[in-house]
């Protein structure tokens, strides 16, 4: 059994929700007949990632990734990076020196360190642009990324090396995403997730942030049984996400099935009262969702 649960359905400005971060749980039963999931993985953690963590571990059956009152971060395994806004790596930085000076390491004893995983271009983007303010001093000598992390490049490009296993039963592959573009070219790296179940074939999309792209996007919206979508409400030209109104131009088969998720905090009002009629509706916060039931 795969979950999936949204520490935060939020945009990057979101006030009434916590940013779109989530928490991936592998179990071999379910979570009605165990204590705490044979795998961990979260898809991003930003700026708001510790406070709702640390409010989902008062949930029944999300206990165990608490310790004296605090989060156990040894309990995430993994975590995947889409991209390097702050909405999405900003709580890095907490979990790594919680990991290294809090949660049961020393000078002689080394952290706990989870697989860090992405295309390779997110990676070396993220130490070199971003964490390394933070976290380039350990023990008072100079730091690198492998002293916090495991790191898992990707490629997402080439089919036999996008994707790793997560657990015996299902395999997480990484798409390439078009986010933030460069007028002059090159490119500003982003990613989607594709969380497939190894016995079925059956397969999850999570879109990460992303211009709206039906056709790039085709063969994985197509094969999807279920997709969580990034998506922006209020038309604006240039936009880095999807507009609400581009995907309505979707077919119904494809919206059916289509969890939005990154929104405004006027999701709730009547103006979108389409959405649950028209889509899959909006992503619920601090809830499982089970992915191949
Ligand atoms: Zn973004």
């Amino acid at each position: 059994m795969l979950t999936l649960t949204f520490l935060g359905v939020g945009g990057a400005f979101a006030k009434r929700n916590y940013q779109s971060n989530v928490l991936v749980e592998a179990w071999q039963q379910g979570p009605q007949q165990q204590s705490a999931p044979d795998e961990t993985l979260l898809i991003d953690f930003g700026t708001t990632g510790p406070l709702a963590l640390h409010t989902l571990t008062d949930r029944p059956g999300f206990e165990y990734l608490r310790n004296s009152g605090q989060v156990d971060y040894r309990r995430i395994r993994n975590v995947l990076i889409t991209h390097l806004h702050a909405d999405h790596v900003g709580g890095l930085e907490e979990l790594a020196l919680m990991n290294t000076y809090i949660l049961g390491s020393s000078v002689n004893r080394p952290p706990f360190r989870p697989r860090l995983i992405s295309s390779t271009d997110v990676l070396r983007a993220l130490w070199r642009e971003s964490l390394r303010g933070g976290l380039g001093v350990m023990h008072g000598r100079p730091a690198r990324l492998e002293d916090y992390f495991e790191p898992v490049p990707l490629m997402p490009a080439d089919p036999r090396g996008n994707g790793i296993p997560l657990t015996d039963h299902y395999r997480l592959e990484v798409i390439r995403t078009r986010h933030v573009t460069l007028e002059a070219g090159g490119d500003w790296p982003s990613v989607g997730v594709r969380l497939i179940d190894k016995r079925s074939g059956r397969s999850v999309l999570y879109t990460g942030d992303t211009q709206f792209n039906a056709s790039g996007h085709a063969q994985w919206l197509e094969e999807a049984e279920l997709c969580f979508h990034d998506v922006q409400l209020t038309d604006a030209p240039g936009s880095v996400h999807a507009l609400l109104s581009e995907l309505q131009t979707l077919p119904e088969s494809i919206r059916r099935k289509m969890v939005l998720y990154h929104f405004g905090d006027d999701w709730d009002g009547a103006a979108y009262g389409f959405v649950s009629r028209e889509f899959a509706g909006f992503a619920v916060p601090q809830q499982r969702y089970d992915l191949f039931p």
